[in-house]
């Protein structure tokens, strides 16, 4: 009882435990997961822009050279980039615009194996870029110096490629007050194709391991225009309205720029160009110090024309940590539950076993006391005999006629015990014969005669004509009738009445024989009627009215008919009498209605 109220307790409050650490355990596990979303995606982005940076640097140029040295140097930097560069298939193509006497912008494009620049129209990846670059110089033109709101944006994201301007002309004006215009550009385009391919797919391996199978989605779009995808991670897109982590990509990041600033002008060192160094650093220095407005590169590290998007699988992380948290709290009260009901198993397993425990000592002591009246009559009349204290003939037949009675009590009782024994070891052998229902009534009433006339009793027997065979053993079926019989005579109380009845009726599993014998008597309380077939159950009354029994024989019984593939029943009121039916299925042609049982 304690066990149960403990449980009672305990399982729920461990169930809400449960509930509310998961709960934490879910937001924290979020948080972690977020942020290392997070910070991967910032790595990501590092690098990505980091080669954009690369590229960058590595084109740009010093103030105080011609054209064709900057040619020059452009063609050396291409051939470095191409030795050089983690990533050198970035590039696409290398672009010169330079203006005319007049002012007008003019490109001219790298031929790589012939190591020079050639002059060419306003076509293909340029075309796009042609009326910034006109607007620009026509602006630089008319004012001498580059107004900050129409700067010229290092990265075109359309295209996409990179515009480097080449330094300013000399000029009396300080660096901090206004920027005079570049003399030309660098224009690079970018290999969109190799992008999809090899570097996003290389950096996506890199800082989500298997982030592309299995739990994320990325996406990179354009900013400015949504509709224009740059990658996805897997096909068909999924939307991305909502995303985990949302970020800006390809753009100046003023970090990298200064780290690969080094790097860059390091291998510059070695060019032609003795005062190249400090020439480069003064004109990147240009581009990151404007805090505002000003360059791209001004604003980078904020900045950027792409947007990287990564969303969970799920829908976005919060799912699918609620769906984690979901199944971990379905695992734990299925636990929980498994726990309870192994509980409760147990503490019925052991009821039961109690029960069981207690009804064999009942057992031992019914049958030791069943044993010792029948032994105490035979020893002391066979002692009387012995002794001839008893000699008249007509007492030495009465002291015979005791000890022979009760001598047959004894054994029956001995093989009822030893049928329970045989039955519930299982070694019990039936022998299944064609049966006549007639005859078994008749055999059990035979068997029974003696008791019935002692107890002076009226049996009355009904048993419908024509009724068909019954499959069976039918010693072990007589042996059914008969402790139903004794039953009814036991508990008969003073109504002395009892009728055997046979009949034909429809069972579940078709035509059955039913056989009931049936009583007047004291009738079964309704607490008792559900265990009466257990095993050495008795039932309340009769303990208490000393009837003698040892709660065998309706287990017997039920053991036997389920044998023969049949079933017993019982009907019964306290005060009104009892009625036990053993139904029996009827003998098919050809085939067994009960099946050979040991
Ligand atoms: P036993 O008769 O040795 O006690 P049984 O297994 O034959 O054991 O019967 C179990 C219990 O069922 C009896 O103790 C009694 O309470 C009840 N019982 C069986 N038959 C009858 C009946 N005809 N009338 C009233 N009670 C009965």
């Amino acid at each position: 009882m304690i066990l149960i109220a403990a449980m009672a307790v305990l399982l729920p409050s461990l169930a809400a435990l449960q509930y509310v650490w998961l709960g934490q355990v879910s937001e924290g596990a979020r948080e972690r997961l977020q942020a290392s979303l997070s910070a991967n995606a910032v790595r990501f982005k590092q690098e990505f822009n980091r080669e954009l940076i690369r590229a960058y640097l590595n084109f740009d140029v010093y103030s105080s050279s011609t054209l064709d040295d900057i040619e020059q140097h452009q063609v050396e930097r291409s051939e470095q980039w191409m030795r050089t560069a983690p990533y050198a298939q970035l590039l696409s193509d290398v672009f010169i615009v330079s203006s005319d006497e007049l002012g007008r912008p003019h490109p001219s494009q790298l031929d790589a194996s012939a190591k020079k620049f050639n002059l060419m129209d306003w076509s293909g990846d340029l075309a796009g870029l042609r009326e910034r670059f006109e607007r620009q110089y026509e602006s630089a033109r008319l004012r001498r110096e580059i107004p900050p709101q129409s700067s010229f944006e290092s990265f075109a994201a359309d295209i996409p490629a990179l515009i480097i301007p080449f330094p300013p002309l000399p000029t009396d004006k300080e660096l901090n007050q206004s920027v005079p215009p570049p003399s030309g550009f660098t224009v690079i385009t970018l290999n969109l194709e190799y992008m999809r391919r090899e570097f996003i797919p290389s950096l996506i391996r890199r800082h989500f391991p298997g982030a592309s199978e299995t739990d994320y989605n990325l996406a990179i779009i354009c900013r400015d225009n949504p509709q224009q995808v740059i990658y996805f991670s897997r096909h068909p897109p999924e939307d991305f309205t909502v995303s985990d982590v949302s970020l800006r990509i390809f753009g100046m990041d003023g970090g990298e720029l200064r780290t690969l600033r080094g790097d860059v002008d390091a291998p510059s060192a070695a060019t032609k160009q003795p005062d190249n160094g400090p020439m480069r650093s003064r004109s990147i220095v240009r581009y990151i110090k404007r805090p505002t407005g000003g360059t791209t590169a001004a604003s980078g590290e904020e900045d950027g024309r792409w947007q990287l998007l990564i969303k969970h699988q799920a829908g976005s992380l919060q799912a699918a940590v609620r769906t984690t948290r979901h199944r971990n709290l379905a695992i734990s009260f299925g636990i929980l539950m498994l726990l309870g009901a192994s509980m409760a198993m147990t503490i019925v397993t052991t009821r039961r076993a109690e029960r069981l425990a207690n009804q064999q000592m009942n057992f031992v002591a019914g049958v030791s006391h069943e044993l010792r009246t029948p032994l105490a009559v035979i020893c002391s009349a066979g002692e009387n005999l012995a002794d001839r204290v008893v000699s008249d003939p007509r007492q030495v037949t009465r002291y015979g006629t005791v000890i022979y009675k009760e001598g047959r009590r004894l054994t029956e009782m001995v093989e009822g015990v030893l049928e329970f024994a045989g039955a519930q070891s299982g070694r019990r052998r039936y022998e299944f014969r064609s049966t006549q229902v007639a005859d078994l009534v008749n055999g059990a009433l035979n068997a029974c005669r003696v008791q019935i006339q002692e107890k002076d009793f009226r049996v009355e027997a009904e048993i419908e004509p024509n009724l068909p065979t019954v499959r069976g053993d039918e010693a072990a079926l007589q042996r059914v009738l008969q402790n139903l019989i004794s039953n009814t005579i036991k508990y008969n109380g003073e109504s002395r009445w009892a009728r055997l009845s046979a009949q034909v009726g429809a069972g579940e599993r078709g035509a059955e024989v039913q056989i009931t014998v049936e009583d007047r008597g004291a009738g079964i309380a309704s607490i008792d009627l559900p265990h009466i077939f257990e095993p050495f159950y008795r039932g309340r009354d009769a303990v208490a009215a000393q009837i003698q029994g040892s709660g065998i024989g309706l287990s017997l019984v039920k053991q036997i008919a389920e044998a023969h593939a049949g079933r017993i029943s019982v009907r019964s009121a306290p005060g009104v009498g009892s009625a036990f039916t053993l139904h029996l299925p009827v003998e098919t042609q050809g085939g067994e209605a009960g099946e050979e049982k040991s």
